[in-house]
């Protein structure tokens, strides 16, 4: 198994600290992966046909209004949505999904969310402010506690409306049981939102189950993290979701009657895409998922798994290295860990500087998260924020891309060596 030609630059050489040029390796995978060469070729060989969609007459408007509405069967598939009763609204990222989805669903205070402990920000701020949010619990080691799910379900007797819940931590890379999940909020009249940014590219995705009750209602995701650009990504959930109320953006594209006295809105999705919509961008979304298909996402799990374990086994042979969740089952290929003795910012610059080996340090938009894996309380907390010189609490990030070899985490592990053994 071998994709590395797949993605664009993976040859890149970069300056070191000393000047000297080295191949890039990135393990920075989970903020954004490069693009794959498929999808650079699609959006040339679509350029020629650009043209402005939905309201034009000329055969390019024409043609692109076609390639941007068949698009949503593509997606709709990729994600094992029913292509009856779905709709695939297009968005810049996950983070726009979900605060779209946030604007759609009923707001009153007798409205509850639950979100969860092991939340990126972009799944747990949208909620505030708009719906009483409750958070499911964790065990120590960071999953999540289903017994803690199904007891604030009963608590809210009834009045939870949606269970928002990740995919797969973009932390600790694991995988929740969202089946399960979905099962239990069902039973609870509640629906379940997967957020899928750090899952779609890595497992094969079905909203369907074996068993109704079992379905995803609804999942986000951003093309930027599964080897298409920035700037395009996908809510889908049930049309009539989206049929009732005004649309958060609004204006062209949205409307199918206006007078100064009445508005009568689209339906979806249009109704939710305001504006001259993205239609490179959905181009290219499609390149990649169906570059993915072809490669199957069954091999990319495999594969992907191999280079997790691989890397956790290099890692655990470090005394000085704190590993935060070293069972690796049912997880996505993300380590984070510490030196101990080393601040992680310091330890990402001197992998950056002296490697050409690009993580991410810190607390990856999931700061309650990071607090309960580091075990810092609430005062402690409140203390840093004050406190603009002190030093954050955090964690070094790999993440793995279907592109990344066993070689390249070699290097990682000399430089690990080269780290621990200059510490002072
Ligand atoms: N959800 C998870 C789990 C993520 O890892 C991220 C980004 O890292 C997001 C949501 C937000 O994605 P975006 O920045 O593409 O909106």
């Amino acid at each position: 198994m071998y994709f590395r030609n797949l993605v664009v630059g993976v040859n890149t050489l970069v300056p070191l600290k000393n000047g000297k040029l080295t191949r890039y390796i990135n393990f920075d995978n989970a903020a954004t992966t490069p693009p794959f060469i498929n999808v650079m070729n699609a959006i040339n060989s679509f350029a020629p046909w650009y043209s402005s969609i939905h309201r034009g007459t000329g055969y390019k408007s024409v043609f692109s209004t076609e390639i941007y509405e068949s698009s949503r069967e593509k997606v709709l598939n990729f994600v094992g949505a029913d292509s009856k009763l779905d709709t695939v609204i297009y968005v810049r990222n996950t983070t726009e999904a979900i605060n779209k989805l946030s604007n759609r669903l009923c707001k009153d205070d007798k409205c509850v969310v639950l979100s969860t402990f092991m939340e990126h920000h972009s799944n747990d701020l949208p909620w505030r402010g708009k719906f009483k949010v409750d958070y499911i619990e964790t065990d120590d080691c960071g999953r999540l506690l289903l017994d803690d799910l199904e007891g604030k379900l009963k608590k809210y007797d009834g009045k939870v409306k949606l269970v928002a819940v990740t995919g797969a931590s973009n932390v600790t890379g694991y995988i929740n049981p969202y089946y399960e999940i979905a099962k239990l909020a069902h039973k609870y009249g509640a629906f379940i939102l997967v957020d899928g940014a750090q899952l779609i590219p890595h497992r094969k995705f079905d909203m369907k189950s074996h068993s109704d009750d079992e379905h995803i209602d609804f999942i986000a995701f951003s093309g930027h993290k599964m080897y298409a650009p920035f700037g395009v990504g996908a809510l889908i959930g049930p049309k009539r979701i989206f049929e009732k109320g005004e649309p958060d953006l609004k204006g062209g594209g949205t409307v199918k009657v206006v007078s100064h006295d009445f508005v009568i809105w689209e339906d979806p999705p249009s109704k939710e895409e305001a504006g001259t919509p993205n239609l490179m961008g959905v181009v290219a979304l499609i390149a990649a998922i169906e570059t993915l298909q072809n490669i199957g996402m069954d091999k990319i799990d495999e594969y992907e798994r191999i280079l997790l374990k691989y890397a956790n086994h290099i890692l655990s042979q470090f005394n000085d290295v704190e590993l935060y969740c070293p069972n690796i089952s049912n997880k996505v290929a993300i380590i984070p860990f510490n030196i101990k003795g080393i601040y992680h910012g310091k330890v990402a610059e001197i992998l950056s500087d002296y490697f050409a080996i690009a993580v991410r340090s810190g607390c990856f938009c999931a700061q309650p998260y990071i607090q309960r894996l580091l075990r810092i309380d609430k005062e402690k907390i409140l203390k840093i924020a004050k406190n603009p010189d002190s030093k954050r609490p955090g964690m070094v990030r790999l993440s793995f891309g279907l592109y990344n070899t066993c070689d390249e985490i070699d290097i990682l592990a000399r430089a690990i060596r080269f780290i621990i053994a200059n510490k002072s």
